[in-house]
């Protein structure tokens, strides 16, 4: 089954690739296809964002879709940057400007500052959506350290970890990510309700 993946990302592709490791799944990204207009991701949550993304680009291109949306939830911040993780210090901000503003926001609160990422993955193929989560609970330090991964990576240590994200080799973190976990119950669930179905109508 092939599964058009709603990202330009190839490190995303790369992961996605590893966890739907099943001979069935062909996972393909926007970057083989032609071009498609920004999607206007004005969701409330992560879950309204990756329906948003997987929808538009099954319309574009008539293929079962697999979409995600993610970002950090700071317990102190009343879930913020949450949905807007990406532009946290404002439109077209760097990872280091939207990290610096985070530790901004936090300094005047009492440590430990407990956070946690979100993922929420998507499945349409034009009559189905499934929607999965997964999360990575820690806490934020104020101090950068590690050079792997991105966004906030340098300033997140998970929750049994004495590491950074970006500290842990790319391998490991995405044995524990978010996005793992949230794509792994994906491609269980896209085996068990919609290949399965599929046979039984045979
Ligand atoms: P998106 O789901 O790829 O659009 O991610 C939104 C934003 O959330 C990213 O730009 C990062 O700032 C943040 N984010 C999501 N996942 C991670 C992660 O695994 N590490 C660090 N930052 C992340």
């Amino acid at each position: 089954m092939k599964l058009l993946f709603a990202t330009r990302n190839d490190g995303k592709l790369k992961e996605a690739k590893k966890i739907f490791n099943s001979q069935i799944f062909q996972i393909v990204s926007l970057n083989e296809y032609n071009s498609i207009t920004e999607i206007i991701e004005d969701g409330k949550t992560f879950e309204e964002n990756s329906i948003i993304k997987a929808k538009t680009v099954y319309e574009k291109f008539r293929v079962p879709v697999i979409a995600d949306d993610s970002g950090l939830v700071v317990a102190h911040l009343n879930g913020e940057p949450g949905i807007h993780s990406a532009r946290y210090a404002g439109e077209n901000s760097t990872n280091l400007e939207n990290n610096k503003k985070l530790l901004k926001e936090l300094q005047n609160f009492s440590e430990p500052h407990l956070a946690k990422f979100v993922c929420c993955a998507v499945f349409y193929n034009g009559e189905n959506i499934i929607s999965t989560f997964g999360e990575l609970t820690g806490k934020i330090i104020h101090e950068f350290r590690g050079r792997n991964g991105f966004g906030y990576d340098p300033i997140f240590i998970p929750e049994g970890f004495e590491k950074t994200l970006a500290e842990i080799p790319f391998e490991e973190k995405n044995q524990i990510s978010h996005r793992a976990k949230a794509f792994k119950k994906l491609e269980e669930l896209i085996e068990k309700n919609i290949l399965k179905n599929k046979l039984s109508k045979k």
